[in-house]
């Protein structure tokens, strides 16, 4: 077993590395503050190849694989959560796209994501009433001569209102998850509105809003995958988001060590500076070992995705433990900054504020529990 990366993949992680150091990172915390969404870094990410990491190259991807996506996305969170989240999200697309999709849906989307065309791609599967249980959706589509006609709303759509393409779910069959089918849904979807953008506790440079469907009309051929088999594609992609969601909050949590460790060098009380105060230093000394726990965790997940292993468990497990983990090292680098962690001056409200809702998108952590434990009971 080595755990050293490959070519490809020191240089993925360089390359998002250099630009979130130089361009992301300088206005992250004024384009939260201000809820800018980052179109024109966007455009420069997809032109760097970071829009499609794990997609084939003749659909424009880089095909660098999984652990070069979550190492990628880890650099991206560590400058920029908001940015990290629209970019996971296109990426999941993308991948969709690529996985489920007929030779001429995987033409028409794909270069588009992964080249910028599209300023990002979504994932419209929660409603108003469904988060955890999508399975007991309301969205309907019926087949009529004129193409497939949806009504329902769709809640918390991350990208909602940029997206070129968003896949859509509804029900086409009966109750539950055997009659769900999913859709390639364009921008420009007669009777497709978007909602007023929702205002966050954190990631405000992301945009998330709601998608109102009143007879939107699809051609016959958006239908992604087979009728009524859906729900497996919407489990099978969540799957793979947990990787990126799980990377987004090792990035975060990593940009909260590092202040809190620049802090705690320079701020003095009783003499000495505040690290070298027993109390401090355990802080960090947890923060830095959940870090590194949380970091293996997800690169085993990436790694089996990678090698077409089951993952399911593993990329629950990453999740809880890494998005949990993130939010106590966050906690941990406010309470450090004492009263100083409390205004914007300092980025660490901002990490606590941007690193919360991880445990709750693309599965809460109860849900992860449950995915795990099914899995332990059922092999
Ligand atoms: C910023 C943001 C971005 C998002 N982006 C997207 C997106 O792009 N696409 C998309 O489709 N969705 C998106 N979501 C929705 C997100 O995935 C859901 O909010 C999440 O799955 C939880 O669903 P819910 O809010 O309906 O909570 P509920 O499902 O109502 O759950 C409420 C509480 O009950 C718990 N609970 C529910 N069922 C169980 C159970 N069986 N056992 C134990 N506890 C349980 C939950 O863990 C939670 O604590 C986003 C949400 C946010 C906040």
């Amino acid at each position: 077993m080595h755990f050293d990366l490959t070519e490809t993949q020191q240089l993925i992680r360089q390359t998002a590395r250099d630009f979130s150091v130089k361009e992301l990172e300088p206005g992250a915390g004024e384009r939260e503050r201000k809820g800018q969404f980052p179109k024109d870094l966007l455009k420069k990410m997809a032109e760097l190849g970071l829009m499609g990491v794990n997609v084939p190259e003749q659909f424009g991807g880089v095909e660098a694989g999984v652990v070069a996506y979550s190492l990628a996305m880890m650099e991206v969170a560590r400058a920029c959560g908001s940015t990290a989240v629209t970019m996971s999200v296109t990426n999941m697309v993308a991948e969709i796209i690529c996985k489920f999709g007929t030779e001429s849906q995987k033409q028409a989307h794909v270069p588009k994501l992964t080249s910028g065309e599209y300023v990002a791609g979504a994932f419209a599967l929660s409603e108003p009433g469904c988060g955890s249980d999508p399975a007991s959706m309301r969205t309907t589509a019926k087949r009529t001569d004129k193409g497939w006609v949806l009504n329902g709303t769709k809640q918390f759509i991350t990208s909602g209102e940029y997206a070129g393409v968003s896949v859509v779910w509804a029900r086409t069959g009966g109750p539950g998850g055997k009659g769900i089918s999913a859709f390639l849904m364009p921008a420009d979807t007669q009777g497709l509105e978007i909602g007023p953008e929702e205002k966050k506790m954190g990631l405000r440079a992301s945009n998330t809003v709601s998608m109102i469907l009143e007879d939107a009309l699809l051609p016959i051929d958006a239908l992604l995958g087979e009728e009524n088999r859906g729900f497996r594609i919407a489990l099978t992609a969540l799957d793979g988001g947990r990787i990126g969601v799980s990377s987004q909050a090792v990035g975060i949590a990593q940009a909260a060590l590092n202040a809190a460790l620049d802090y705690a060098k320079e701020r003095h009380t009783f003499g000495k500076p505040i690290g070298e105060h027993q109390a401090i230093g355990w802080m960090l000394a947890d923060s830095a070992t959940e870090l590194e726990a949380a970091r293996l965790l997800i690169l085993q997940a990436a790694y089996l995705k990678e090698q077409g292993r089951a993952f399911t468990r593993q990329a629950s497990m990453a999740k809880v433990f890494s998005t949990e983990a993130a939010n106590r090292i966050c906690a941990r680098a406010f309470q450090i900054h004492g009263g100083y962690g409390y205004v914007e001056d300092y980025p660490v409200e901002r990490f606590l504020r941007d690193a919360r809702v991880t445990t709750i998108y693309e599965g809460t952590s109860e849900i992860q529990r449950l995915v795990i434990a099914r899995d332990l009971l059922r092999n």
